[in-house]
């Protein structure tokens, strides 16, 4: 699943778009995509103040794609000559159809008039696909995700452009994170999620949506998570969320905790060097008033509620993906040894579907970064249903994973832009500690091994400093054998 940006507003919308996608070429893609609803205009629009209301009404749905990085879409989007206040952009990871400019996103209809980016995956496309065809439709790519395109055109034959996505969706089956235009509606973009991330930025009467927060945050804080099976139908004057079946459903706004600063890379070659050396602080940061060493005790304020449960269960299964799932395997280790709990770590992906057996004294440990993971979240969602207690390791304030487990704790790592995992690893490794003792001393753990336990912990950031202060020397080994 790779990126999705869309915008809505006052300001040139390809702009905006581009540097979203930049901001999430850190996920990898092969290839990108762009279409703008707006006016034809003399120059290029990058020189050009002028906005469509100011052009008059002979608007037009203009799409760009390029195979590769970002840069190649952004020098054939120079040619331009629109002028437009909406659009919707994507970076491709292809799952059906290989990487090249006609299966890149965005896809059209046969009309050219409403455009359609998709994260994950239509399941169902090749028996859509075959239905449409029969219907006339003519398709232009191999992928899954042009058979949305197509269904909304059948569907708005009869129907506005919300029944006629609505319509569309109940059809579908898959998961999608989905960004739509349409040229007769010239001022309206619909999202839709199931499976696949999707935030609405809320700015002063403009919209920016992104399936990951890096790409909205330099343009708003205030940010409406969209749940599976909602929509959104958003103008530039504001939006309305609603199911699947139109029912409108009431959202809160959230403030996104970071900041700007936090997603650059701040005079460091890439992120993840920066990244790496951020440990000190970011550890610090996962154990801030999380214990007392006089008590030997740790203080994980989001278990409050489930204190009472957690002294029940004698079962814990750690579920992850890559990296989170390494430390749920140290965690295994610091729990059984501190706390006395028989401790499993499986992955995410095979969880979900085999048969776990589960009871009320089990409890489910999911870890994740992003708190997106798609196996993770289907994981914990399997182990709710069959009555386990879910909590979640996640950095991702607000993410789905963390809002729909029982409980848990948050990293505070800050955001990780680097695949490979440093500073959310070790801030796992931290709260998984931090958990052996809280689940320790409500077990057989004396004071003194607490505190002993909190005592080496504190002592780590400054450890962390200590090892990279060595980072030339580290850099001579690295070349020497990366080979
Ligand atoms: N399944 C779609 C494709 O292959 C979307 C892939 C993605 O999430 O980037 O085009």
């Amino acid at each position: 699943m790779c990126g999705i940006v869309g915008y809505i507003g006052k300001r040139q919308a390809a702009p905006v778009l581009l540097d979203g996608l930049r901001r999430l070429e850190y996920r990898g893609y092969d290839s990108s995509g762009m279409s703008v609803i707006g006016g034809i205009i003399s120059m290029n629009f990058a020189q050009c103040g002028k906005l469509p209301n100011e052009i008059g009404d002979n608007l037009k749905m203009e799409t760009v794609k390029a195979t590769g990085k970002v840069a190649m879409l952004e020098a054939k989007i120079g040619n331009m000559n629109i002028s437009s206040t909406i659009g919707i952009a994507h970076t491709r990871w292809a799952t059906h159809g290989k990487p090249c400019d006609e299966n890149s996103h965005p896809h059209t209809d046969c009309t050219g008039n409403i455009s359609v980016v998709h994260n994950g995956i239509i399941e169902n496309y090749q028996e859509l696909k075959k239905q449409l065809i029969k219907k006339g439709h003519k398709f232009s790519s191999e992928t899954d995700s042009e058979v949305v395109a197509h269904l909304i055109e059948e569907f708005s034959k009869k129907h506005d452009f919300r029944s006629a996505v609505l319509n569309s969706l109940k059809l579908i089956r898959g998961t999608y994170g989905l960004a739509i235009l349409n040229r007769d509606y010239p001022d309206q973009m619909i999202v839709a999620r199931l499976g696949s991330p999707l935030i609405l930025g809320v700015g002063k009467d403009e919209f920016v949506v992104a399936s990951d927060a890096s790409a909205i945050v330099q343009y708003m804080k205030k940010v409406v998570y969209l749940e599976d099976g909602e929509v959104a139908i958003i103008t530039s004057d504001g939006y309305d969320v609603v199911n699947i079946k139109n029912k409108q459903i009431e959202k809160k706004i959230n403030l996104l905790d970071w900041d700007i600063e936090q997603a650059q890379k701040n005079g460091f070659l890439h992120f993840m060097l920066k990244e790496a050396f951020e440990q000190p602080e970011s550890v610090k940061n996962a154990m801030r008033g999380r214990f007392s060493k006089t008590h030997g005790l740790a203080r994980l304020g989001g278990l409050r509620y489930v204190e009472k449960k957690l002294k029940n269960i004698n079962r814990i299964i750690i579920v992850s993906c890559g990296t989170s799932y390494y430390a749920g395997l140290i965690g295994e280790y610091l729990i059984e040894e501190y706390a006395g709990i028989s401790v499993e770590v499986e992955y995410a992906s095979e969880f979900r579907y085999r048969k776990p057996i589960l009871d009320k004294r089990t409890a489910v440990i999911a870890i994740s970064q992003s708190g997106e993971t798609a196996d993770t979240l289907a994981a914990i969602r399997e182990a709710k249903l069959k009555g386990a207690l879910t909590l979640g390791i996640i950095n991702t304030v607000g993410s789905t994973i963390a809002r729909e487990t029982d409980a848990g704790v948050y990293n505070h790592a800050g955001p990780e832009m680097g695949v490979a995992s440093t500073k959310a690893f070790t801030s796992q490794l931290t709260i998984l500690t931090l958990l052996a003792v809280f689940l320790g001393r409500q077990r057989d753990m004396s004071l003194v091994t607490g505190q002993r336990i909190i005592k080496e912990l504190e002592k780590i950031p400054a450890q962390i400093e200590t090892i990279l202060k060595q980072n030339r020397e580290i850099k001579k080994i690295a070349t020497k054998y990366k080979s």
